[in-house]
């Protein structure tokens, strides 16, 4: 019998079966969506500890909202039911089958529909120029004046902006993300040919470059092409490439040198934000480190301005130059001028900008 129950919800909650369940427990049809639920929570308790007393579920199903439902099906005379769904879930030995398949149903059923609606609208929202770069410029910290940009990508759909954050991860998965990494590229190297073709000052304009991308096959070689294609020195495009993909993989040492063997200067992005030890920092010739945000948010308390420090006099012993990321107070600012941070990006000088602003603010 806890078989019977217990199938249905390992094979997706499939409606039609649990409907007879409802009907063979005598559930209220009010009561439906709440018996769903008790029935996946108990199961994901069971699961979680596996071999524990009904006490314990019943303990945690008293403890959270789910008891309502538990309750109200006490008034109806069905608590009998429940007693015996939830006794079958925990002592069933595929409940963790069960909480697996649970979990991953409704992990899949959500990420699923927005990747799919992404991936759908992909192709077109590149055609149709829906990918649009910003960006944000970075400022030498003693003269004020931009010496630099990073180059961050939107999306900027009919019915608004998707930001980076929300759209990156479902194209990393695909194998979508070189295509915006390249793109991106491309974009700036544009952007630097208009600049050359009208006779004005280059600045090094940023591009973030994904894992996915660094492993693509001939990298290096496809992006000193298109460089090239365009007459641009690989030097005024740095590659930024996140602390934790730089310093967890020795794979990417050689990478990274074929990028700085043609010209390409590599900055660390993202420093401080994991786990990583500093002394990561001298494995390889990164020529710029970006002090992660949540270094700078920390700056006047106490271990904040100690690490900001460690992490500073180290980077100055490595030779490296830093930039501060997501600076947005005077406050931070006067600190990390103190301590000779030599570049500042953040809200404080400017957010990142669409590339008419950008261009007016660098040329003004
Ligand atoms: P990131 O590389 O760390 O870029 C810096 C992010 O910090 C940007 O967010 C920028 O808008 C934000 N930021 C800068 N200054 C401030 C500040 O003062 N305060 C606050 N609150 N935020 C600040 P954004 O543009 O949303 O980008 C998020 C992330 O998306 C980037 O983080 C980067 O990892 C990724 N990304 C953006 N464009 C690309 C791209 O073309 N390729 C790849 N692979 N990743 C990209
Ligand atoms: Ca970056
Ligand atoms: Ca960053």
């Amino acid at each position: 019998n806890a078989k019977a129950i217990a199938n249905p919800i390992e094979n997706e909650l499939d409606i039609d079966e649990i409907t007879d369940i409802y009907i063979e427990h005598n559930v209220h049809p009010d009561d439906r969506e709440e018996f769903k639920a008790v029935a996946t929570f108990s199961a994901m308790c069971a699961a979680l500890k596996e071999k524990s007393s009904f006490t314990y579920h019943f303990r945690i199903l008293r403890d959270n909202k789910i008891s309502y439902c538990y309750m109200k099906c006490a008034r109806n005379g069905s608590a009998s039911s429940f007693d015996k769904v939830i006794m079958a879930f925990a002592l069933e030995d595929y409940s963790v089958k069960l909480h697996n398949a649970v979990k991953s149903h409704n992990h899949m059923s959500q990420n699923q529909r927005v990747s799919r609606i992404y991936e759908e609208r992909f192709a077109e929202a590149l055609e149709n120029n829906e990918f649009v770069v910003w960006y944000q410029p970075k400022f030498d910290a003693v003269t004020e004046k931009i010496v630099g940009a990073e180059a961050l990508l939107r999306w900027q759909t009919p019915n608004g902006m998707i930001p980076p954050g929300d759209f990156l991860d479902v194209f990393e998965g695909d194998g979508l993300i070189q295509i915006l990494d390249k793109y991106v590229f491309r974009q700036v190297c544009q952007l630097q040919r208009r600049r050359l073709d009208k006779n004005l000052p280059l600045i090094p304009i940023s591009v973030n470059m994904s894992r996915k991308s660094l492993f693509t096959p001939d990298i290096v070689e496809t992006y000193k092409d298109i460089a090239d294609s365009y007459g641009i020195d690989t030097k005024y495009i740095p590659i930024e490439i996140t602390e934790s993909l730089a310093l967890a993989n020795k794979q990417i040492k050689p990478i990274a040198d074929k990028f700085i063997s043609v010209g390409f200067e590599l900055q660390m992005d993202d420093f401080g934000s994991g786990e990583s030890a500093l002394n990561g920092l001298n494995m390889m010739h990164f020529t710029v480190v970006k002090l992660d945000k949540s270094l700078i948010d920390f700056i006047g308390q106490k271990n904040g301005n100690l690490i900001l420090d460690y992490a500073m006099a180290l980077g100055k012993e490595l030779g490296v130059k830093l930039v501060a990321e997501g600076v947005e107070t005077l406050k931070q600012l006067d600190f990390l001028r103190a301590h000779h941070c030599d570049f500042i990006q953040g809200y404080y000088f400017s957010k990142p900008l669409p590339l008419d602003e950008f261009e007016a603010k660098l040329d003004a």
